[in-house]
């Protein structure tokens, strides 16, 4: 059982490096360092880096950008509103960091499994550090499914340094004469 466990959790690691490099590609690009892959069957089927500055739109955010990917590929192909959200709750979103409101109502809407995150978003985080848009009992009786979602699983915490780091690299490039922070840094996203 325990050796299930540890091989579980070198998964994940995994995962999650594979969501680092896409940061480190946004960091390469003087983009806020976030970065995502989408994961079904055990396989990598889209991946995302934030682009906010790239295309000047705010809300280019990695988890957008690969869910972008998948909605277009799979509207390609045919797929049913159905087909598609079948296709979501299969899905496994690894992120270096907690998915921000946006984001993780997005994220529930279209009924992704599961989300495993670095750091926290300690302004805009969705996950439970502003709102919890995860869990689908938050917005009491009167919640809609289609509005808001049906909630999914996220784990946060995941190779957390990592994210940070990258994080305080951008800032460090971003503005030289920027005192040292004495916390970790959150994205402005
Ligand atoms: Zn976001």
């Amino acid at each position: 059982m325990e050796a299930c466990e540890t091989e579980e959790i070198i998964y994940i690691d995994e995962c999650m490096k594979l969501a680092l490099e896409q940061a480190n590609l946004a960091l390469n690009n003087l983009e806020v360092p976030v970065g995502c892959v989408i994961i079904e069957d055990e396989k990598v089927i889209a991946a995302g880096r934030n682009r906010t500055n790239e295309t000047r739109n705010a809300t280019r955010h990695a988890e957008m950008e690969a869910i972008d990917i998948l909605l277009e590929q799979w509207q390609r192909n045919g797929l049913s509103k159905a087909d598609i959200a079948k296709r979501f709750s299969k899905c496994t979103l690894y992120v270096t960091c907690e998915p921000c409101i946006m984001c993780a109502a997005a994220l529930s809407i279209l009924g992704i499994k599961e989300v495993y995150y670095g750091c926290a978003n300690d302004k805009f985080g969705g996950c439970g550090s502003i709102l919890a848009l995860h869990t689908s009992e938050s917005g009491g009786s009167t919640r809609d499914e289609v509005s808001q979602g049906r909630g999914f699983k996220c784990t946060g915490g995941i190779m957390a340094p990592e994210a940070i780091s990258l994080f305080r690299s951008f800032y460090e490039q971003g503005n030289p004469n920027a005192p040292k922070p004495h916390r970790p840094l959150a994205p402005s996203i």
